[in-house]
Order: C-alpha cells, then sequence, then structure tokens
C-alpha cells in the first residue's frame, strides 16, 4: 500500500461501540468491523455516517412479545470530538447547515477517522435540526432528506475537513449514493449541472465502488419523483432521475450507485449471482462478507490464541493452524463462554437454563424473511426427541424495525411457542439484541442456527461470529452459507442447495432430522468428536471469514487502481476534480 490512496467510506450506520446507537443491525456492524479491519491493516480511509443522536431505538416486549419502542438518546458532546468546519447542503431550497463529530477507529497499524454528520446547530430550522436524529425513522422523505446530508453533505465534508486526496468514495449500500450528486457538484465547480457530461460521468465512475446488500429488489431504497424533485428540486432532481439505472419515473439508489461505479460487488458468491439477476447488464463481482475476530472472539478464545499463536491478533491466517489444537482446550474454552452467556440470561430473565443442554443460539433483526419460527413448525416433534434424545434450549434475541409489523409477529410467535413448550423445551427471548449482547450469545451457544427464506439473506454475519468462537452453524444454504458449510466439518446444512425459494415444510423436516440424527446424538454421546467439529469450525472458517480478509480482499479487487489507469489519467486535466488528474493519487507504480 501506498500513501496517497485513500478510501472514503459513506455508510448510513457504523457500528463504533457496543453502547454508541449508531447501527441498526448487520450493515452497521459489518460497517464497523470493516473499519477497524481496515486500522489494522493500515489501509488509508476515512469513514463518514450520521450522529443519530436519538440511535435505532430500545426495544421492550411484554409478556406476550409485543414490543414497544422508546428512543436510544445519547450524547456526542459527552463521548466525540467536534470538528470546528460547518458545511451547507440544499434541501427544499433551504440551506441546512451540517457539523461533524470525530471518532477514531484505532488499530494495529492505524487509524481511521469517522465523521458523524449532524444538523442539530441553531442556525438550522427545528425539523432540519432533528434530520439526523433517528436511524431509519421516519417516512420516505424523512430518510431522502437524511441521505441528502450523508451524501452530498458527506462530500462537502471531507473536503472542508482538508480530505483532498480521496481516491475512491466507497459506497456501502444504497443509501449513500447521493455522494454522486455531491461529486457531480464537484465536477461542476460547486454548482450543480444540468447535464451530466460523458466526461464528468467518467471521472467519477473511475472515483465510486459500491457494495450492494440485499437480494430483495424491494429492499433497495426508492424515491418517487414528485419526492425527489421537492427535496432535491431542479436541476438536480431531472439529473438523478435521467440516469440508466432508475425506471419510471423513481428514483432507484441501487442504480444510480450502479451507474456510477467502477467497481460493485455483493456481499458473497450466492449474493453476486441473484444481484446479477436483479440487474443485468451489470458487471457484479463478490467479496464475501467477514468479521473483526479480535472484536467477536470472546475472552477464553483470545487466550487460547494467544497461548498457541499470539501472531493470531496481527494476522487472522494463524487461526487456520488450531487445527493442531488439543480438542479438549476449545471444548473448555467454550464451557467458559457458555456459563458467561447462562449467567447474562439468568441475570436478565431469572431463568435458570441447564449448562449441560445442548443450547441454540438465534438472533438477528426480527424480520419475516429471517423465520425465527421455523423451528417451531412441528413442536410435538420437537417435544418428542427433546425427551428421547437430550434435553434442548434456546436462547432468542433481535429486534424488529418499528414499522415492520411481520417482524414484530416474529417475536410473538416465538414468545407464544416458548409458552407452549415450557414443560418440554426452554426457550428464552432477551430484549435489546445489540452487539454486546451478539458477542455473548455467539460464543455461548453451542449451535448457531440460522433459517432464513433462500434467497434472501445476502450474507449474513452472525455465524461469522460464531465461529471465531468455535460455535458451528445450523443453516439453510444461503448467504454466506452456502460457501461455508463443510458437512460435519463446519457445521450442518438445512434443506438442499439451489436458487429456488426455500419450500419450509421440508426445510423444517432437514432441521429436525438434522437435530434429532446427528447434532443431538455427537454433543451427547461424543462429546470430544462435538469438539473436533468446533476445532475444524476455527480453523476452516473462523481464519477466513474475518475482516482482514475481507478488507484485503476489497484493497486488491475494488480499492486498488492500475499503473495504466494511473498513467491513462495523469495525462488527462480535469477541471474541478481534485487530484484525480494529479500524479499523487496514483499508488506509486
Ligand atoms: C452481527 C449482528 C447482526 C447481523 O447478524 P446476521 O447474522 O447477519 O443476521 C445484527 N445485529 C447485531 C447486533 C449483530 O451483532
Amino acid at each position: 500500500m501506498t500513501a496517497p490512496l485513500t478510501v472514503a467510506y459513506f455508510s448510513m450506520e457504523v457500528g463504533l461501540e457496543p453502547d454508541l446507537p449508531t447501527y441498526s443491525g448487520g450493515l452497521g456492524v459489518l460497517a464497523g468491523d470493516t473499519l477497524r479491519g481496515a486500522a489494522d491493516l493500515g489501509v488509508p480511509m476515512v469513514a463518514v455516517t450520521l450522529v443519530h443522536r436519538k440511535g435505532y431505538f430500545h426495544q421492550h416486549l411484554d409478556t406476550k412479545g409485543t414490543q414497544s419502542e422508546t428512543p436510544a438518546e445519547w450524547s456526542p458532546e459527552s463521548r466525540l470530538e467536534p470538528m470546528p468546519q460547518r458545511v451547507g447542503v440544499t434541501i427544499e431550497g433551504r440551506t441546512v447547515l451540517v457539523r461533524a463529530w470525530r471518532y477514531l477507529v484505532r488499530g494495529l497499524l492505524g487509524v481511521v477517522p469517522v465523521y458523524l454528520l449532524d444538523t442539530n446547530l441553531e442556525e438550522n430550522s427545528e425539523w432540519d435540526r432533528r434530520l439526523t436524529d433517528t436511524l431509519y425513522g421516519g417516512d420516505l422523505h424523512y430518510r431522502l432528506c437524511q441521505e441528502v446530508v450523508l451524501g452530498v453533505g458527506g462530500v462537502e465534508f471531507l473536503h472542508a475537513a482538508g480530505h483532498d486526496s480521496v481516491t475512491t468514495y466507497h459506497m456501502n449500500e444504497g443509501h449513500a449514493a447521493l455522494l454522486i450528486l455531491g461529486l457531480l457538484e464537484e465536477f461542476a465547480g460547486g454548482q450543480v449541472p444540468q447535464e451530466v457530461s460523458e466526461e464528468a460521468r467518467e471521472v467519477i465512475r473511475h472515483r465510486c465502488v459500491f457494495t450492494t446488500h440485499t437480494p430483495i429488489p424491494a429492499g433497495h431504497d426508492q424515491f418517487p419523483a414528485e419526492l425527489v424533485r421537492g427535496v432535491l428540486g431542479e436541476p438536480a432532481a431531472s439529473l438523478l432521475l435521467a440516469c440508466d439505472g432508475c425506471l419510471d419515473g423513481i428514483l432507484n439508489m441501487t442504480g444510480l450507485a450502479l451507474t456510477f461505479s467502477r467497481y460493485v460487488n455483493g456481499v458473497g458468491m450466492r449474493h453476486e449471482e441473484i444481484s446479477r439477476g436483479i440487474f443485468p447488464g451489470y458487471p457484479i463481482n463478490s467479496i464475501t462478507n467477514g468479521i473483526h475476530a479480535l472484536t467477536w472472539a470472546a475472552e477464553p478464545f483470545r487466550e487460547l490464541y494467544d497461548r498457541h499463536f499470539p501472531e493470531w491478533r496481527r494476522d487472522n491466517l494463524y487461526l487456520r493452524y488450531v487445527i493442531n489444537v488439543p480438542p479438549g482446550e476449545i471444548a473448555v474454552a467454550h464451557e467458559a463462554c457458555k456459563r458467561q452467556l447462562l449467567a447474562e440470561v439468568d441475570q436478565r430473565t431469572g431463568v435458570k437454563l441447564d449448562p449441560s443442554a445442548l443450547t441454540l443460539g438465534f438472533a438477528r433483526r426480527a424480520a419475516a424473511y429471517k423465520r425465527a419460527d421455523l423451528l417451531f413448525t412441528d413442536p410435538d416433534r420437537l417435544r418428542r426427541f427433546a425427551h428421547t434424545a437430550g434435553p434442548l434450549q434456546i436462547v432468542f434475541a433481535g429486534k424488529a424495525h418499528p414499522r415492520d409489523e411481520g417482524g414484530k409477529a416474529q417475536i410473538r410467535r416465538v414468545f407464544e411457542a416458548a409458552a407452549n413448550l415450557k414443560a418440554d423445551v426452554r426457550v428464552v427471548y432477551l430484549e435489546e439484541y445489540d452487539i454486546a449482547l451478539a458477542r455473548l450469545l455467539c460464543a455461548g451457544a453451542d449451535v448457531w442456527l440460522n433459517t432464513p427464506l433462500k434467497p434472501q439473506e445476502a450474507s449474513g454475519t452472525s455465524g461469522m461470529k460464531a465461529a471465531v468462537n468455535g460455535v458451528p452453524s445450523l443453516s439453510i444454504l444461503d448467504g454466506w452459507w452456502v460457501e461455508g458449510c463443510l458437512e460435519g466439518l463446519t457445521g450442518w446444512a438445512i434443506g438442499e442447495d439451489g436458487g429456488k425459494p426455500g419450500d419450509p415444510e421440508r426445510e423444517a423436516a432437514s432441521l429436525y432430522d438434522k437435530l434429532e440424527h446427528v447434532i443431538v446424538p455427537l454433543f451427547y454421546d461424543r462429546p470430544l468428536a462435538f469438539a473436533e467439529v468446533m476445532r475444524s469450525t476455527i480453523a476452516l472458517n473462523g481464519s477466513y471469514y474475518n475482516a482482514q480478509r475481507m478488507v484485503a480482499q476489497y484493497v486488491r479487487n475494488a480499492y486498488a487502481i492500475s499503473a495504466e489507469e494511473c498513467e491513462g489519467r495523469s495525462g488527462r486535466e480535469v477541471p474541478g476534480i481534485r487530484s484525480v488528474s494529479s500524479a499523487a493519487s496514483c499508488p506509486a507504480a
């Protein structure tokens, strides 16, 4: 890596610390892990997000599992460093002032500054001051305004803060796509141009990289033309609505990002395939997600790894050598993690789970497609084998988006099943799923369960967090598990592989078969063999599905600019774009 290459990473949510409510789920946690990985590898990167003063929300569940929410307010004033710069973005013809708070992600070889944009300034109207308050809050109008602050405000803020050598703008999901509008303005010398010239398009394409995160067409941000015209005004609205990726007068943020990116990727091999089907004609690649191993490895496993190969902290590939660690040591480390989880369950709910019983973990955003209730398809069968084969207990957690009625219904169904199964299978649902709870759950469960409806899971990352703690997955073959599952070595597959939508009944039957005939007997009758599965889970998947590998792949495949490209570009003077035309933007060839 040479210094002049600077990546600006834009994400609507970033999980910086467990108690900073600036994230909602997988996307934000992945963003945080990406920044931690970049800081570890010394990749020159800066990041932009919104401050989210009221966070996502605090989750409350009543005895029936009905969710209610309260704001998760926090004060950046008491935690972050204020930046003196102010920039303005135009929203509905008004100038909205934007400031930022800085958080530093410190890694092994570098530091990644993160700017959390904030519109809560006296100069702004009451309504504008609330624009950066609530993550995924409000209606479409509020969301579009937030995306203007993130994209356009972010590009301007980076310049104001002196980050003039950005060679790559990385859009983490379509929420960040309005940074393209910021770059179009910049190219035109500070004003929105009347049209996008071929030259402007090429220059901007050379600077942008886009990662898409959902394989569900409805999951992509889309704004109707009327709203876009109201918020952005002319000529910005017409400019964006005319882009190739926007059909039928709808501003599709994914379409916009696809049109203006030199490199596009999905977050797993299967997701690449599905995305190519949704967006034919665009060259979509894949870089499979990874988790920040040091963040997600629980203390007993950190100690175990430190004892055998302390190099693992700076180079996660050393986790491959776990394959030679005696399985008994893995089992001991896991017992400690399980005790911690059960103590937490006891403390939060008063329920005393059995440390010797097979414990399944299931925690993720409560959304209909995640199917938290698939396990309860046939409660009688579950009851039967829990009595004959060995006891079973299950720990759930997960928040539903405040307006996702389908997700909320999932939580209620788990509560209902828990009540029905009470005498036979113990089921607990913990409130307030966040990074801290995820750390306990992913490490403390014996088996990590995932039952999404195919092909809707782009990647999934909690199974990777489990893997770095030796916890094998039992999962539908979707997302990362299509590539991460080695039957009997890293866990077990539910159902068959194939791009077709899943058949819930057959999948449930497969889930019960695997539990009853494979996992339960292995767990109770052959504990050493079970520990060997844990061991190969770490060696095969812990060593690979981590943020060091992921960030290195972004550097090689997405961020790197080849010597020829550098020469081609340095020969051309491009007005208005700082650094693209100068040799300084190219790594020394
Ligand atoms: C890792 C994580 C997620 C994402 O998990 P998936 O397996 O991708 O669903 C969501 N929320 C929190 C708090 C997490 O730590």
